[in-house]
């Protein structure tokens, strides 16, 4: 069985805005992009309308008139490339903006793992995980990177449901045998395999190439697993080639924990790494107290780091250096982590790490290393400049969402921006037209309907497309995602 194609090529016409490398946005304008019955984009060609499009590119394309579906963006609107969440729970998206004044570890005992255990109830799963597939939808997450449970048969649901909602997904069941409530484990290393191998192979079953949905294994986090677990678990990666998807140095209590449990690692990445976890495929949470020694490792390894800004501030778990890891060759995507985050969005995401990464560049106020800013010295202005290098851009933050994204779940060739040969995973953003002054009290019902559901992003028309696009990034919502496509399909709309 394969996702289902499409009646019909596409034909896209009017802005399209993508990253095309990190803090370089590019606005093709007047521009028709043609998308194949697969979902693929087979055509670019800038200075373009559909008059033209039917004369030109259609005989190139062997393309009929009554054969194609016309997406035209609107005044205020533009297409983006689809968000990409390289690291979400489905299960605990009930628990949202539940975590009070928890930190990790007491956070996983007392909401996520009494949660997640829950879910070995189908129906349950069911309504979890259709509302967070559509709720992430809506938001313009068209791939997302999945921890499921550590049960079979709704880690398989979680699978079948993002087929058939056409959200391009990867579906971990979570292996965790070792330290975790006696409730909520995997009897022993070898069932953990062997449920781990029962849901790749439903996955084989429902998607066979995985060109929509591809299993991931997902060792909960190292302390989580037994050696023999882990161990089989890299022989599975060797085996299969399947990617991988784990937490890393996320909060303090948990290092030490990983040094008490671990005593022969050198550190946290080595862990991984002794067991053949550390890979180009390895997708790792957090990476926010990695040392220079594990930094450079996860380099040489070509394994990614998925940043999640708003989880590390909810849980107080720290400010990940995202600067830092990119400089060193890291590829880093953007995760929403719920529930640890609070929010389904990656758009909230993107405005979390540009914010987040403020917090580096300013001076510290408690602890030891408090800095006498004001100070004009050689070494405080250095250290200033350098401060002042960690901070993330809105270009450079709608990069990480996308195309950095999709080189962390390894498609960077299929997807993450609008070039030929990438498949259409997309979506329309539409910003709200103040409408000038005479036309204000008497507005057409055409421009009603399109105004009353924009959002708090007010667009008064002399602003730059630069400047719009920062507007939506800190104040757009799902108000403003008006269609999305995943390979060419419509997955979403908002009426
Ligand atoms: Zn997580």
């Amino acid at each position: 069985m394969a996702p289902p194609g499409n009646d019909k090529n596409q034909l896209f016409l009017g802005l399209f805005i993508h990253s095309v490398k990190l803090g370089e946005l590019q606005y093709l304008h007047d521009t028709a992009v043609c998308v194949d019955k697969s979902g693929k984009i087979i055509a670019v060609e800038k200075q373009c309308d559909q008059k033209k499009a039917e004369v030109t590119l259609y005989p190139k394309l062997g393309w009929k008139v009554d054969d194609v579906t016309v997406t035209i963006a609107k005044d205020g609107q533009f297409f983006f490339p689809g968000f990409i969440d390289t690291h979400i729970h489905a299960p605990q998206y009930p628990n949202v903006g539940i975590f009070g004044k928890s930190t990790l570890l007491d956070w996983l005992n007392t909401y996520t793992f009494p949660m997640e255990a829950s879910l070995s109830s189908l129906p349950k799963a069911r309504r979890v995980y259709t509302r967070c597939i559509q709720r992430t939808i809506a938001h313009g997450t068209t791939t997302a990177a999945y921890y499921a449970t550590i049960h079979v048969p709704s880690t398989n649901l979680l699978a079948d449901l993002c087929l058939s909602l056409g959200q391009r997904a990867f579906v971990g069941r979570v292996c965790m045998d070792n330290l975790g409530p006696k409730y909520y484990l995997d009897e022993s290393p070898s069932k953990s395999l062997a449920a781990t191998r029962a849901t790749i192979d439903h996955i084989r079953s429902i998607d066979a190439d995985f060109d929509l949905i591809s299993p991931i294994l997902t060792p909960r986090f190292a302390p989580s697993c037994s050696v023999d677990a882990m161990t089989q678990l890299g022989a599975l990666h060797q085996e299969t080639g399947l990617p991988i998807q784990t937490h890393i140095a996320e909060n303090v209590d948990e290092l030490k924990l990983v040094r008490d449990m671990f005593p022969d690692s050198k550190n946290y990445a080595d862990v991984y790494d002794r067991f053949g976890l550390l890979g180009k495929r390895t997708i790792l949470a957090h990476a926010i107290y990695l040392s220079e020694e594990e930094a450079d490792l996860v380099a040489h390894r070509g394994s990614k780091v998925s940043h999640c800004p708003c989880s590390n501030s909810a849980l107080t778990s720290g400010v990940a250096p995202v600067r830092w890891l990119l400089d060193k060759g890291i590829g880093v995507g953007l995760g929403t982590d719920v529930s640890g985050g609070y929010s389904p969005s990656v758009l909230d995401a993107a405005r979390q790490a540009a914010l987040v990464s403020n917090h580096l560049a300013m001076p510290p106020r408690t602890g030891k290393k408090q800095i006498d800013s004001s100070a004009d010295t050689e070494a405080n202005t250095s250290f200033k400049d350098d401060r002042e290098l960690v901070r993330l851009s809105v270009e450079e933050a709608l990069h990480l969402a996308t195309r950095g994204g999709a080189e962390v779940v390894g498609l960077g060739e299929k997807i993450g921006g609008f070039e030929v040969g990438k498949e259409w995973d997309a979506q329309l953003i539409g910003l709200g037209l103040v409408p000038e002054e005479d036309d204000s009290t008497e507005l057409k019902q055409d421009d009603q309907d399109q105004d009353q559901d924009t959002g708090n992003v007010d667009i008064f028309g002399w602003e730059r497309w630069e400047d719009r696009v920062a507007k939506w990034v800190f104040n757009g919502d799902d108000r403003n995602v008006k269609k999305v496509w995943v390979r060419g399909r419509l997955v979403h709309e908002r009426r």
